[in-house]
């Protein structure tokens, strides 16, 4: 049980964060519409990056911290 406490854990972390990046709001540069965070994410040179999509089809790679 205690596995399955923390499974539900990282979901509610996980959905609090993409609850937070799309009210947050990213729009993209080149076509001025809102990008979507996709739910992936990476460490780069010590800094959050998340992986946003434009509904047009490009992909972009923010910073968040
Ligand atoms: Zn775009």
């Amino acid at each position: 049980m205690r596995k399955l406490g923390r499974m539900v854990m990282a979901s509610v972390v996980a959905l609090a964060l993409w609850f937070h990046l799309s009210i947050w709001g990213v729009e993209c540069p080149v076509h001025d519409t809102d990008m979507y965070f996709t739910g992936r994410s990476k460490v780069k040179n010590g800094h959050m990056f998340y992986l946003y999509r434009c509904p047009l089809g490009d992909s972009y790679w923010v910073r968040q911290d």
